[in-house]
């Protein structure tokens, strides 16, 4: 589904990727982990096209395409997701009326007309039983006022709302509490499928405590350096990352 080969990416002439090797294939789930600053926020922005960085070697393949060209839109519409997306307050705009947007303007993209509203419903009601959001919710405004979980709970909506191929989940270091935590692995746990792939990116290895992942794999200093099963998870959070500094030299 992804390949990415020997990417290199810079920021105002900073070199932040340098070399970067991943593959993912339809119905896994990846686990991204490292110290701060070693580049995994940047990759994500670079999977989902935003347009600060500077990619000056490399491929990202989705399903066989190159990618590199193509506009955040277009990656979307081609069914890759990163969360906080749309961190946006809009008040007076529910999170339902924000997702039927969505939702409709990637159809238009594609030439097709707007869900029909009884479509639409059904399938609102489907995936927020599945994850268990109570319609108060649906029907708060967008991310006014919302707390650390609920804004995990919308995220999760999104991606369910949207059903993309490639979800990635950047869980930024700070402010991710146990409700948060387990509102998002509950989410990728729900959704994952023999069709599409997660990758979800962390600092902590506390998410995979309820995430199982098919992989993980260590970002240090812009390169994938390690890969492994989920008991790679529980060794760096044992040994920290110092050792896998050791291995390199
Ligand atoms: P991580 O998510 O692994 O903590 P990041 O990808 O956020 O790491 O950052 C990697 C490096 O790139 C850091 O040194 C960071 O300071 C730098 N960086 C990231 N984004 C920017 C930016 N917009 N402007 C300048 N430097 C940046
Ligand atoms: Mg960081
Ligand atoms: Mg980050």
């Amino acid at each position: 589904m992804l390949k990415i080969n020997n990417l290199y990416a810079s920021i105002d002439e900073k070199s932040i990727l340098k070399g970067l090797n991943l593959e993912v294939n339809a119905g896994e789930v990846h686990a991204i982990m490292g110290p701060n600053g070693a580049g995994k926020s940047t990759l994500a922005n670079i999977i989902a096209g935003k347009e600060d960085y500077e990619v000056t070697d490399g491929v990202i393949e989705l399903n066989g395409e190159d990618i590199s060209e193509l506009a955040p839109e277009e990656r979307a519409h081609n069914g890759v997701f990163l969360s906080f997306q749309y961190p946006v307050e809009i008040p007076g705009v529910s999170v339902t009326n924000f997702i039927k947007t969505a939702i409709n303007e990637t159809r238009k993209a594609k030439g097709l007309e707007d869900m029909p509203a009884k479509d639409m419903l059904k399938m609102i009601r489907e995936k927020s039983e599945l994850l268990e959001i109570d319609r108060k919710f649906l029907s708060r405004s967008l991310n006014e006022g919302f707390s650390g979980g609920e804004k995990k709970r919308n995220e999760i909506f999104q991606m369910a709302m949207l059903e993309p191929k490639l979800a990635i989940l950047d869980e930024t270091d700070s402010g991710l509490d146990i409700d948060a935590l387990r509102i998002v692995a509950n989410g990728v746990n729900k959704l994952k499928s023999k069709d599409n792939a997660v990758i979800v990116i962390t600092h902590y290895q506390r998410l995979l405590d309820y995430i199982l992942p098919d992989f993980v794999h260590v970002l240090y200093d812009g390169k994938i350096v390690k890969t492994g099963d989920a008991s790679l998870a529980l060794e760096l959070e044992a040994k920290g990352y110092d050792w896998i500094k050791q291995e390199l030299v």
